[in-house]
């Protein structure tokens, strides 16, 4: 094995293209896998680890059933394939073990978070104002795992608390991701699913990050910094208005330059590089807005959490096909070294997506550096 810092480099390179191609094709797999469908957000993913780096990468689209990739058990352990090339070793996440656990009142634990490779998760509240009407996001499935019976409808800070503690000492969990459907009051849900983290990070000391909308009261995202939470998500989705107002209306309502309101304030509180917003690609954006957007968030403290669209089954996008894995990687490279300037990456966050990064290939070139810790990012193939 050459062991020598070109040596890892060129692993790196080859694995940080490999995880972008399956996210964008998809995994056919062999193996009954852990994986998450529906949910607020874009999801439909498999949970494993390539390599030893946490991935997620669609395995339930149609998609996805016709990818190259294929993973296949060996004598001892998985492993990712093409035309029987064995291209990486794989661990699929096992199922966590506090899945067989259920509160006094006989909910299962499993209904109320789950574990996305080793952040406990949970969207608080299953029921979004803009869910089934015309300002439904067209890439979410906040609405399809509660009507298929896989979770429900709201969860008590209590009940999070209880299966937190449990995911920690059970099953390893590092700290808790958790997301709400937006309400109809002026906090959009805010409060209460800052309320939520605060009863996780007091009974299991894990770092919580929250997610939510921009509150029209901006004092909303103090009054959540003081619950004791480490991180937030507000998620502008897209930095080109044409896109966001065809995929998320309520969202474009706001604005762009709302959420950079809201995000100069959740940074004044949370601190730089403790707040991040979604930015998904292959909903037939501008690049040049998107690269755009994403610098000046960074320019603020911004994490932009960059990752493709997984059409999600059940969503209004369910048909659209995934963006293509070289577009994705150089949408990466003119962010990542951008990101590092500013010193913020996935190694500042103290919790939540942008910590956990298995949704995206941004993190694996966030981390080459050369000997003289120069950004080194790996030219896009076509293999
Ligand atoms: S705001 Fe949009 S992405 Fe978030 S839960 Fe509602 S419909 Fe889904």
């Amino acid at each position: 094995m050459d062991n020598s810092p070109a040596g890892r480099l060129r692993a790196d390179d080859r694995l940080a293209h490999l995880i972008t191609e399956l996210q964008g094709r998809g995994l056919r797999v062999e193996v009954p896998l852990e994986s998450r469908q529906g949910g607020a957000g874009p999801a439909d993913a498999g949970m494993l680890w390539i390599d030893g780096f946490a991935a997620t990468v669609p395995t339930g689209a149609d998609y996805a059933r016709t990818s190259p990739y294929v993973l296949r058990a060996e004598d001892e352990g998985w492993a990712v394939y093409r035309d029987g090339e064995r291209l990486a070793s794989a661990q699929p996440a096992r199922r966590p073990r506090y899945y067989d656990l259920a509160t006094a009142a006989g909910v299962p634990y499993w209904q109320i978070a789950l574990l996305h490779l080793d952040s406990v998760a949970s969207t608080v509240n299953q029921t979004c104002a803009y869910w089934g009407n015309a300002d439904q996001c067209t890439f979410c499935g906040i609405g399809v795992t509660l009507a298929n019976g896989r979770t429900i409808a709201r969860k008590t800070p209590e009940m999070l608390a209880e299966v937190a503690v449990a995911a920690r000492d059970l099953d390893g969990a590092v700290d808790a991701t958790l997301t709400t459907g937006t309400t109809a009051t002026p906090d959009k849900g805010a409060l209460y699913v800052g309320r939520c983290g605060q009863a996780v990070r007091e009974a299991s000391g894990l770092p919580v990050e929250v997610q939510f909308e921009p509150p029209r009261d901006p004092a909303v995202i103090d009054r959540v910094a003081d619950m004791g939470i480490a991180s937030v998500g507000i998620h502008v989705e897209s930095f080109d208005p044409a896109v966001l107002a065809r995929v998320a209306p309520a969202k474009a309502r706001t604005g762009i330059e709302g959420y950079f309101r809201a995000w100069e304030r959740a940074v004044a509180a949370f601190g730089a590089g403790q707040v991040s917003t979604y930015v998904i690609l292959g909903m037939g954006e501008d690049p040049d807005l998107i690269v755009a957007g994403c610098r000046r968030a960074i320019d603020i403290g911004v994490y932009p959490f960059v990752v493709p669209l997984r059409p999600t089954v059940g969503s209004l996008m369910e048909e659209l096909p995934a963006p293509s894995p070289e577009y994705c990687e150089t949408i990466y490279r003119r962010v990542v070294p951008y990101l590092r300037e500013r010193g913020i990456g996935a190694h500042t966050a103290a919790a939540g997506c942008a910590r956990c990064q298995a949704c995206s290939g941004m993190s694996l070139l966030e981390e080459k550096s050369d000997a003289d810790g120069r950004t080194f990012l790996p030219l896009v193939s076509h293999g």
